[in-house]
């Protein structure tokens, strides 16, 4: 497993709690959109050991061609270890990056596609849009939902109804309007939804597609196969 260090080029202010590093892009590293990746910091190997509260899974809000990997996450008052040393760190401070893989790539299979998000979940599908944006092909459609009680809506440039596009955006900040919504989305019965955020947030999205007759094979989780049966049973009936 290769460990890139790499230096913090950018800190982007998003909303009073959410933040986006942009990391120095290592030589000869990529990545397909959906990615995530492992981000340590300082000190997470220097045990036997890697100390796992100095590691956290995150996704890459960036695409390739914007020459940074940008990792955008909420830090709270109140928060980890882990989070409460990211808030600390500055331009030039090193971070690590390592096991790069994407569960949720873009497909382009003629289909309709519903990306359905909490809070900075959205971050995992900025670069599913610019991909698109840039390259339409075999894909209908793309309507983005995501629900923020906060009120303070990530990437409102990327983010915005684009009808020339056939790109459609909406956010939401209560979970009543959010639901419905999704309800209203699944009457299609031939899109693809694609579904991030907390483990409950996912259980209560596939409860409500399956309930409207979405299977699971049109459901897409940021979770590698081995975690997928644990949500998409796919003996389970409608
Ligand atoms: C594939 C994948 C991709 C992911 N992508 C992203 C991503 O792009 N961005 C992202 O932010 N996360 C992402 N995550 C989740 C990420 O890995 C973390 O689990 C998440 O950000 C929570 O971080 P944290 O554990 O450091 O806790 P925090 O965010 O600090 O805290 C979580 C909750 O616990 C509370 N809490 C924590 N510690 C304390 C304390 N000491 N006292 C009081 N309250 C406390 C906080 O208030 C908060 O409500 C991803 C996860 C996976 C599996």
């Amino acid at each position: 497993m290769k460990i890139y260090w790499t230096k913090i080029n950018k800190i982007i202010e998003e909303t009073p709690e959410v933040k986006t590093y942009l990391l120095d892009c290592p030589e000869g590293y990529t990545w397909e959109e959906g990615a995530h990746i492992h981000l340590a910091l300082e000190g997470f190997n220097a045990g036997e050991k890697p100390n796992r509260s100095l590691i956290r899974h995150m996704s890459i809000s960036t695409m390739p061609n914007e020459k940074s990997v940008g990792i955008t996450t909420r830090i709270k008052e109140n928060c980890s270890e882990f989070k409460a040393i990211l808030r600390k760190l500055e331009v030039g401070n090193e971070v690590a990056v390592f096991k790069t893989h994407s569960n949720v790539p873009l497909k382009r299979e003629d289909k309709n596609v519903y990306l359905l998000s909490s809070g900075v979940g959205l971050a995992t599908f900025r670069p599913l849009v610019l991909d698109y944006f840039e390259r339409a092909d075999n894909v209908n459609q793309i309507h983005s939902l995501n629900i923020d009680s906060s009120k303070d809506f990530l990437f409102p440039e990327i983010f915005e109804s684009a009808p020339d596009k056939k790109f459609t955006s909406q956010f939401v900040d209560n979970r009543k309007d959010y639901y419905e919504e999704v309800k209203n989305l699944a009457t299609d019965k031939d899109g693809l939804f694609y579904v991030v955020g907390s483990d409950e947030f996912l259980v209560q999205n596939i409860e409500v597609l399956r309930e409207q007759g979405i299977s699971p094979e049109q459901i897409k989780l940021d979770k590698h196969d081995r975690q997928l049966s644990d949500f998409l049973p796919s003996d389970l009936s409608v």
